[in-house]
This record gives structure tokens, C-alpha cells and sequence, in this order.
């Protein structure tokens, strides 16, 4: 795929008119109940379940990938996430009402979940259509109006605004706006109230640093070099189709992609030759019936840096297991095939680089630890995965990794749960969606303290006085150092400096 030509720049738009009807739509979204916000997310679900070969199609055409890899990691995903929406949403992000101390005695407390205003949400091209509706999906469901920029290299023209639209949602609460990363930066100085952004480590900084001017929240989805850990005790056939789906799914252009297997060395050999065999069975055609495993790259930049890394590394040393003859004569640019990598070191640049590609560098290790220092010996710390048959050693290992997401005896499932939060650390990003957690972050959390419309005076507010300075610093000793007949004294020095207070309220300093 090329880049779109069409509105590349964003000089022909008016952007401040685009930040002038969000505004407008997001506050009378923010009117609406939660039940309110859900129907057209709910009718939205039902579409996509509806459309949803339609829809492929048109993925298919900007992507380049396998019909399964869509229907697998865009459509279904998509619709789970809405699914969940429709039955957790509400409970998540009604009024809560939270403890209030014995110290506020007569006083409620709340925590109120609205919308932050207009939510910027700015995506990669990998999965067009999930990074398009999910993110959109959450802001909606919060209260807030919607920017949304695609990527210029699958901008997936009118898909997403015919869905919404015909889901219901207002052409003005969502508005679709094409164009590159000029764009998406001049959308940025209009000063939106949330950005969430997917994409590379790179693009997160300058983003990061261009909203700091203005203290702009942001979110940020970044990229990975995700270990796969597969210890002597794990089962090797399913770790294998593991590892094999794992790097290579979406032609192994998936933020959480297996970059690093590890394999202990006492079945490093057996588990690598049925790797290799594994890997040697992928299908890869852009097909039409669902038939195939992977598809193509889905553009030439992404292209042309994955065999720039693979040539760069098979020139220091590495060697291809499977799939050599694309070392020396590839078949097509975008066409390139899985392929197990042995002997990648740290001279290589596909050493601690993301890769995004179906590249898989295999290695040994000997012990537990040496695995984890490994594992976590990279500037990326987004998901990994664990194999054994021992669970106290599979919990220990996920503590002591420093990813956002551990799947154990599985992989990229994490991703896969629409309860659990997803996000990473180190340069894989900042934030947390998806799960309560995510779904909070596109809300302002506001708390909120009820106390009576009486004529009390509050023992905090003036005149202070040092008989008052006492009573309240015997009032703290008693609540937080007296155990039971703390409480007494507690209530004893309560009411005291209640009367002191509304005495002084009335009089003033004496
Ligand atoms: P990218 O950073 O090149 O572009 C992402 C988006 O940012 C595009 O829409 C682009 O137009 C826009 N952009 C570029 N420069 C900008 C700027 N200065 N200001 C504002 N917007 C700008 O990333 P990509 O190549 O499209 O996507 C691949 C990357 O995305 C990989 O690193 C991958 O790991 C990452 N990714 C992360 C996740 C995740 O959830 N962690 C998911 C998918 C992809």
C-alpha cells in the first residue's frame, strides 16, 4: 500500500471548525446517560457482525492480510469489545457512592465519571479498522467527542463513518479526518483534551513532547519485542504452534508479535526442528476464502525495513532456518515469508529493535534467571508469554518480568480478554485501555463531597486558636493511636471542638 495522496496536509481543512462542532457534540453526549451512549454502540456491534465480509474486503484491499487474520484479530475483537461495553460499561462509570471517614461524620462522597471534552484519538496501520472503532468506542461510551485520524497508509475511506453513521451516532460526534502525521500533528496544537495514540516509539515521543506544551493528556500505545519463554517442563507441540502463530500472525506486524523465543536448553534442538517444521507449513496468499494463514506486508516502508534487519543480520553471522531462498531472491517486495532466525547477537540492529515483520530469532537459555535478565534486557516492555507445567514457577517468572501483559502456556492472549487492561512500559508506552481500567482513562474522575446547607461552622476553617490547636491535636492522637477507648476520646474531643468552633464561628477570636 501507498500512503493516501488525498489530504495529506492539512491546510485545506478547517480545523478549528472541526474542534468547534466536537466541542459542541461532546458536550451534549456528555447529557446523555450511560444507557443513552450504548445504543448506538450496541447497534454498532450488530453491524459489524452484519457487514462483516464487507468489511474484510475492504481491510483486505489497504492491508494486504489474510482474510482469517482479519476476521480473527479485527472483526472479532471489535465485536467482543462492544459486547463487553453492553454489559460492563454501565456498572463501571455510574455515580459511585465511596466511604466517607468518622472524622467527615455527616458528610456523603461520590465519584462521578464524565467526559473529558473531545478525545483525539490518532492510529497505526496494522489493524485499521479495531484501532478505528475500539478507541472511538471507549471515548463515546465515557461521554466525550471523537477526532479520529487514520493512518494515511489504510485510511479505510467512509468505512468508518457509513458504520457509525448508520449505527447512529452523529456525523459531528465522531468526525473521520484524513491526512499524514502533519495532520495529525496540527491537530494536536488545536489543543484537543485527550489524545490516544497507537503507533511507534518515535512518533510517541514527538507527540508526547508537542502535548506537554499545552499539558494535554496523553496515551500512548507503542511497540514491542515481545519474549516468548518456553521452559524444558512445557508441553512442546502446542508451545510450538504457539511460537509459530504468535511471531507470524498478521505477517507478524502486531505490536505484541513473538520478536524473541527463548527455549531451554535441554529441548532447544527438538523444539526447534519442529519449529521449523511448523513454520514451514504457513500459507501465505492474500486469499479470498479464508484459506490462508498469512498474508503480505502492507507497505513498502514497513517492507524494506524488515529486509534491511534480516540482511543486516544474516550478514554479521545469523542464519535463516526456514525460508532461506528470500536471503537471495525474494519474490515480491511486500511477499515476504516466515522466517526462524538462529544466531541473532547484540552487533545485529535486530537485536533490540521492533521488527514488524514474520521474522522469529530463536535462542537457548540455561536457567531461570538467565531468562528473565534476558527477557527484560530491552528497551520494549509491552507483552511476553511463559511456557511450563509448573505454575508457581510461571507466576514468579510474570512477576519478574517488566511487560504491561503475561500470557502463561499461551500468547497475545491477554489482548484477547476485553476485562483486562492492556499497555505497556519502558518505551512500549504510557496508559492503560481496554478493561475498567481503560475505560476509565478516557473519563474525568471526578470526586465529589455532599455536606448539609447547615449553619455549622467547621472545626479546620478561622479563627484557628491554640485552645483549638489542642483539641484537634488530641483529636488525631485518639483516632489514629487509641485503639477502642481511642474512639471514646475521639467522640469526646469531636464534640468539643464542634462547640468551640461554632461558638468561635459566632463570636470570632477572642
Ligand atoms: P507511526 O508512528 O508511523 O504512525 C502512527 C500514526 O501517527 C499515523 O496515523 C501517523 O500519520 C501519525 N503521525 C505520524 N507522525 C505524527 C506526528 N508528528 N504527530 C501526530 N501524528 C503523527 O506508526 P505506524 O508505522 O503507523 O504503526 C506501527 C507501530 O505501531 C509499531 O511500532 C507498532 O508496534 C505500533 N503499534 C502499537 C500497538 C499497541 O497497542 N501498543 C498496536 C498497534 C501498533
Amino acid at each position: 500500500m501507498t500512503p493516501d495522496e488525498g489530504n495529506l496536509e492539512s491546510g485545506s481543512i478547517d480545523l478549528d471548525k472541526i474542534f468547534e462542532k466536537a466541542k459542541n457534540a461532546g458536550s451534549q453526549i456528555g447529557k446523555l446517560t450511560i444507557r443513552e451512549r450504548l445504543a448506538p454502540l450496541i447497534e454498532l456491534k450488530e453491524l459489524v457482525l452484519e457487514r462483516q465480509e464487507e468489511l474484510i474486503d475492504i481491510i483486505q484491499k489497504e492491508t494486504n492480510k489474510s482474510r482469517s487474520d482479519a476476521l480473527f484479530s479485527e472483526i472479532f475483537p471489535i465485536v467482543d469489545t462492544l459486547h463487553w461495553m453492553e454489559v460492563e460499561a454501565e456498572n463501571i462509570l455510574k455515580d459511585k457512592k465511596v466511604k466517607t471517614p468518622i472524622v467527615l461524620m455527616g458528610k456523603t462522597s461520590y465519584i462521578y465519571h464524565q467526559g473529558l471534552g473531545v478525545v483525539l484519538v490518532i492510529s497505526p496501520w496494522n489493524y485499521p479498522l479495531f484501532q478505528a472503532l475500539v478507541p472511538i468506542a471507549h471515548a463515546l461510551i465515557c461521554g466525550n467527542a471523537v477526532i479520529y485520524k487514520p493512518s494515511e497508509f489504510t485510511p479505510l475511506k467512509g468505512a468508518v463513518e457509513s458504520l457509525l453513521n448508520d449505527a447512529g451516532v452523529s456525523s459531528d460526534l465522531v468526525q473521520v479526518i484524513y491526512g499524514g502525521g502533519k495532520l495529525g500533528s496540527d491537530l494536536i496544537e488545536k489543543r484537543p483534551d485527550k489524545i490516544f495514540f497507537t503507533g511507534s516509539v518515535g512518533t510517541g515521543k514527538k507527540i508526547m513532547q508537542q502535548a506537554g506544551k499545552h499539558l494535554i493528556p496523553v496515551e500512548l500505545e507503542l511497540g514491542g519485542k515481545d519474549p516468548m519463554i518456553v521452559f524444558e517442563d512445557a508441553n512442546i507441540q502446542r508451545s510450538v504452534k504457539g511460537a509459530a502463530w504468535g511471531a507470524m500472525t498478521n505477517a507478524g506486524q502486531s505490536c505484541t508479535s513473538v520478536e524473541r523465543l527463548y527455549v531451554h536448553e535441554d529441548i532447544y534442538e527438538n523444539f526447534k526442528s519442529e519449529l521449523i517444521v511448523e513454520v514451514g507449513k504457513i500459507k501465505q496468499l492474500i486469499d479470498t476464502n479464508g484459506n490462508s494463514d498469512i498474508g503480505h506486508m502492507t507497505n513498502s516502508q514497513q517492507a524494506k525495513k524488515v529486509r534491511a534487519l534480516v540482511l543486516d543480520a544474516v550478514a554479521k553471522g545469523a542464519k535463516a532456518l526456514t525460508n532461506e531462498y528470500w536471503i537471495e531472491s525474494p519474490k515480491s517486495e511486500l511477499e515476504i515469508p516466515a522466517i526462524v532466525l538462529e544466531g541473532v547477537t547484540s552487533e545485529m540492529e535486530i537485536w533490540d529493535c521492533e521488527i514488524f515483520g514474520p521474522i522469529l530469532p530463536i535462542f537457548k537459555f540455561s536457567s531461570e534467571i538467565d531468562v528473565i535478565n534476558r527477557a527484560n534486557d530491552s528497551s520494549f516492555g509491552l507483552s511476553a508469554s511463559v511456557w511450563t507445567a509448573d505454575k508457581t514457577r510461571a507466576t514468579r517468572v510474570t512477576k519478574s518480568l517488566e511487560t504491561g501483559n503475561v500470557s502463561v502456556n499461551n500468547v497475545m492472549l491477554t489482548e484477547g480478554n476485553p476485562y483486562l487492561p492492556f499497555g505497556g512500559v519502558k518505551n512500549s508506552g504510557i496508559g492503560r485501555y481496554k478493561g475498567a481500567h481503560g475505560l476509565l482513562s478516557f473519563c474525568n474522575i471526578k470526586s465529589v463531597l455532599f455536606d448539609g446547607n447547615s449553619s455549622k461552622v467547621e472545626a479546620n476553617w478561622y479563627p484557628y486558636t491554640t485552645e483549638k490547636y489542642h483539641l484537634f491535636d488530641n483529636l488525631m492522637q485518639a483516632l489514629f493511636k487509641g485503639g477502642i477507648m481511642g474512639l471514646i476520646k475521639f467522640a469526646f474531643y469531636g464534640l468539643k471542638l464542634e462547640m468551640l468552633s461554632g461558638k468561635l464561628g459566632k463570636k470570632g477570636r477572642a
